[in-house]
């Protein structure tokens, strides 16, 4: 039987995050990195869309994705010369209806205040900036001038992953499928192949599978698998300065090379857990839903064929849309860090730094992430993100 000071279930980028930090914080004690998935083919890091922005309307989610854009500025100082993601800082371009202004309007305040460089710009001006774009029932749209875009999942996963090797981690390829409580403390999780690691902090960072992971040690969490499916399409027009576009459909696409991406058409109402096993891209969401939109909002876009397409889970917190991150009110020794709900690709550095402090100093340095505790979900408070894409 084997004894590890922490065990993180879940070694993708939220799990890599929180071992890595850990170790920059001066961590001494031992860690064990556990996933069932080596090569991450289902976890929504390597599924993601891979994009980063400032917009949202909660001045938490705004810093949380700062903190990793400082990052991804100081990329080489942090991972070394060859260290490289691919970003490609195009932005946002949210666009709003008439309807929509007051939202985008207030999230924008928040924004700003946090620095972000985000501009509101009517549609005519849109149009100036954007030829391509057509403004049929659009009022106004917020674009980030900098700080946003989107780069490769797998690269920035890669870094953590190889900056890991040299820091006394033992990575434990396994499904974690029991957790031992003793009254107001996890003490073990148990593996599939029969082993028992005893614990002293146990971490979740089980992505879209949070939920069953704390259901393994009886606590309730409300985070569950969603599928949401994205297409790749070809477009004969190239439009190099296309930012990432999200319509007041909810629909969203970007370029992705010589090709583009499109995503966003699944509809919340009713929706429910998906099947863990069901990564099948739902092909008539492109036909039915997001075809038309994308004709009407880039008549360029009228000639397109869709190539290739997947799905992936998201991580979604059916209370708020927004995450849960600390430690269990009263099982102190069960931490949270889940239900990002489709952004916890840009937020995972800030996360993993966020516990790191919690663990190795007892409070909150960089960021407060109290507002994301789980005090919330238990007391059915929700805080919730407007922006979630
Ligand atoms: C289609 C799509 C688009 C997205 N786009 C973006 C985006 O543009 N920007 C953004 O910021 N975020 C995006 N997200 C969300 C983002 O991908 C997730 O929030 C983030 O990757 C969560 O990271 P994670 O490490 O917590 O989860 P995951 O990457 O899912 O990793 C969890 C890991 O836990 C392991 N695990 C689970 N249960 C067990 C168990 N019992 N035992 C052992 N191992 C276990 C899994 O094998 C997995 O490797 C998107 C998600 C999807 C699906």
């Amino acid at each position: 039987m084997a004894r590890y000071d922490l065990v993180i279930i879940g070694g993708a980028i939220v799990g890599s995050s929180v071992a890595y930090y850990l170790r920059e914080e001066g961590f001494p004690g031992s860690i064990a990195l556990i996933d069932r998935d080596p090569q991450f083919t289902y976890a929504a890091t390597t599924l993601s869309a891979a994009s980063i922005r400032q917009q949202f309307s909660i001045s938490e989610n705004i810093r949380l994705s700062q903190f990793t854009l400082g990052l991804f500025r100081r990329l080489k100082e942090e991972f070394g010369a060859d260290a490289d993601i691919g970003f490609r800082e195009n932005g946002y371009l949210i666009l709003s209806t008439d309807e929509g202004l007051p939202v985008l309007r207030a999230n924008h305040i928040a924004q700003e205040a946090e620095g972000a460089d985000i501009v509101i710009e009517d549609s005519e001006a849109l149009v100036r900036r954007f030829p391509w774009l057509s403004p049929e029932g659009i009022a106004a749209g917020a674009f980030g001038r900098s700080g946003e875009g989107w780069f490769d999942a797998h690269a920035y996963l890669q870094l953590f992953r190889k900056a890991l090797r040299t820091k006394k981690i033992d990575f434990i390829n396994a499904a974690v499928t029991g957790i031992e409580r003793d009254g107001n403390r996890v003490v073990a999780t148990l593996l599939e192949n029969g082993e028992r690691l005893e614990a002293g902090t146990v971490v979740n960072a089980a992505g879209p599978y949070a939920g069953k992971v704390s259901a393994l040690a009886d606590i309730m969490l409300p985070v569950e698998p969603r599928k949401r499916s994205v297409f790749v399409f070809e477009a004969r027009e190239k439009f190099p300065d296309m930012p990432l576009i999200v319509d007041p459909s909810g629909i969203w696409w970007r370029p992705e090379g010589s090709v583009y991406l499109v995503g966003g058409a699944e509809s919340e109402e009713g929706e429910t857990a998906a099947d863990p096993q069901d990564f099948e891209p739902d092909w008539s969401l492109f036909e039915e839903t997001i075809w038309p939109i994308l004709a009407t909002r880039v008549p360029a876009f009228e000639a397109i064929k869709a190539t290739r397409a997947w799905a992936g889970h998201y991580d979604y917190n059916t209370l708020d849309q927004n995450a849960v991150i600390g430690p269990h009110p009263d099982i102190k020794n069960f931490i949270f860090a889940n239900g990002f709900s489709g952004h916890g690709l840009q937020q995972a550095p800030a996360v993993g730094r966020a516990i790191a402090e919690l663990i190795v100093h007892g409070s909150y340095r960089t960021i407060d992430c109290s507002a994301f505790g789980y005090e919330r979900i238990r007391e059915n408070r929700p805080y919730r993100e407007l922006n979630v894409i």
